[in-house]
């Protein structure tokens, strides 16, 4: 047998006998590429992927190699960059589920692994999360998820909530952070109530648990007091080998006012960043969002494609769309979906987001004309100088006078993050001091826009 039929042997075998989701992470996109003495290698995509399956999955890989090759393996992962390493194992038992005392947990069981859609732009973040749902408090402590609004941050946190409370006996807690911040402030606000009492419910509500969720920390700088007591209930938790996921607006780097130590901290762990979906996760999610919904009518493609060519940024936008052609179509007396149907529906909705986006085109356009570059280069990841400059300056213009936000612009211009459209923007900004022909022809140009 050569190695594929030998792996794809394998795959089928490991399929049968864990769950999909943990397949599909985990195995889909193995390869065996050697076998040599006693050691079998396997190709991964990411690095999370070697911990998982030595630490998670070691026994099992272990014996279903065995039965199917006859003798025993050890293994041995690599991920592309680095195909000549060798990695050291070890093996853990997975935790056993067992009858939970009911405790409150927050979590909302519609958020699942299952039904977060996985594309390229969330893809890591989806499978950091199952590692350390699979093994808290093992894997990445504290995981740290970072993303615009609407991308999927509360979501996939929950998924991995729901996923240990279904696959263990740990307490886990999801809490919005200003309710951690109301939760503490609460416990000063009534002066003749009994201190003790309070601090020491506040304690056993936040420290005897198995694995802490705060979605939002962003909004902890508002609250000093707030953040010191957080800075706190982490050393706990992590000291005793809890788990503590969180999430964000922004990387903690880029969290102003969150003081140093608490940064420090967020640095331990990992740092996962969602992105906002591509075209073709749009539809993807679209369809998911149909699939599940109690509708009976056919939504055509095109409808499909009108909702994901217009909502580029955001996820709930994109399922507030299809909800609102659903309501609209029923409200004609459960007509027929149609293009038409949804641009009336969404209209509202829709005209001042395409206003700005119009306004940043022409924004393109003159630019463009002025520096006589063509559009497709320019919003190609071509490098030269007579591009990035023009691009960073027709960047900075649509920061400062359109006034949109970060990661707007990083889409209009080719799917770039914000930070660096910060960064081209900031140094437009600082190049206008110095340069009075560069400020010159930047007011010219805002001038033809205007
Ligand atoms: P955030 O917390 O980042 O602001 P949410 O987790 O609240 O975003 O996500 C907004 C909505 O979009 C939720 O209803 C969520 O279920 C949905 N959503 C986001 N990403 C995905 C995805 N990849 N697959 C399916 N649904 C998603
Ligand atoms: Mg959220």
């Amino acid at each position: 047998m050569d190695l594929n039929n030998i792996w794809n042997s394998f795959l089928n075998n490991i399929k049968s006998k864990i769950n999909d989701i943990a397949y599909d992470t985990w195995f889909s996109e193995t390869k065996l590429i050697n076998l040599n003495e006693n050691i079998a290698t396997v190709l991964v995509p990411y690095h999370i992927h070697k911990k998982s399956l030595s630490e998670n999955y070691n026994d099992i890989i272990e014996e279903v190699f065995t039965e199917i090759t006859g003798s025993n393996f050890k293994f041995n992962y690599v991920v592309e960059e680095e195909i000549e390493n060798n990695i050291t194992q070890s093996t853990e038992i997975i935790g056993v589920p067992n009858n939970n005392e009911p405790f409150e947990t927050n979590l909302d069981s519609r958020y699942t692994f299952k039904n977060f859609i996985i594309g390229p732009s969330n893809k890591f973040a989806a499978t950091s999360a199952l590692a350390v749902a699979e093994q808290p408090g093992k894997m990445y402590n504290p995981l740290f998820i970072y993303g615009s609004s609407g991308l999927g941050k509360t979501h996939l946190m929950q998924a991995i909530g729901n996923y240990i409370v279904k696959n263990s006996n740990k307490k886990v807690l999801y809490i919005p952070c200003d309710t951690f911040i109301n939760d503490f402030i609460d416990i000063y606000r009534d002066p003749s109530s009994n201190n003790i009492e309070a601090i020491k419910k506040f304690k056993n509500k936040y420290r005897d648990i198995d694995v802490l969720m705060i979605d939002d920390i962003h909004s902890l700088v508002r609250a000093n007091s707030a953040q010191q007591e957080f800075f706190n209930t982490f050393n706990d938790l992590y000291n005793n080998e809890k788990q503590i996921i969180i999430s964000s607006d922004r990387s903690p780097d880029d969290i102003k006012k969150l003081e140093e130590r608490l940064k420090t901290r967020f640095n331990w762990g990992l740092q996962v960043n969602i992105l906002p979906p591509d075209f073709k996760l749009r539809m993807e999610i679209l369809d998911n969002k149909i699939a599940n919904s109690e509708l009976t009518e056919v939504v055509p493609y095109d409808v499909k494609e009108y909702i994901a060519s217009n909502c580029v940024g955001d996820v709930r936008r994109l399922e507030g769309s299809i909800t609102r052609v659903f309501a609209y179509a029923t409200m004609m007396n459960g007509s027929e979906i149609t293009l038409e149907i949804a641009k009336e529906a969404l209209k509202d909705d829709y005209s001042k987001a395409s206003l700005s986006q119009n306004k940043m085109d022409q924004v393109i356009q003159i630019v463009c004309d002025y520096y006589n570059v063509k559009e497709e280069v320019f919003l190609s990841k071509n490098r030269s100088n007579e591009v990035a400059i023009p691009r960073m300056i027709a960047m900075y213009i649509c920061r400062t006078y359109l006034d949109e936000n970060l990661t707007k612009i990083g889409i209009k211009f080719g799917g770039k993050n914000h930070t660096t459209v910060m960064h081209a923007v900031n140094k437009i900004k600082k190049a206008i001091l110095e340069d009075d022909k560069l400020n010159t022809e930047i007011q010219k140009m805002i001038n033809q826009i205007r």
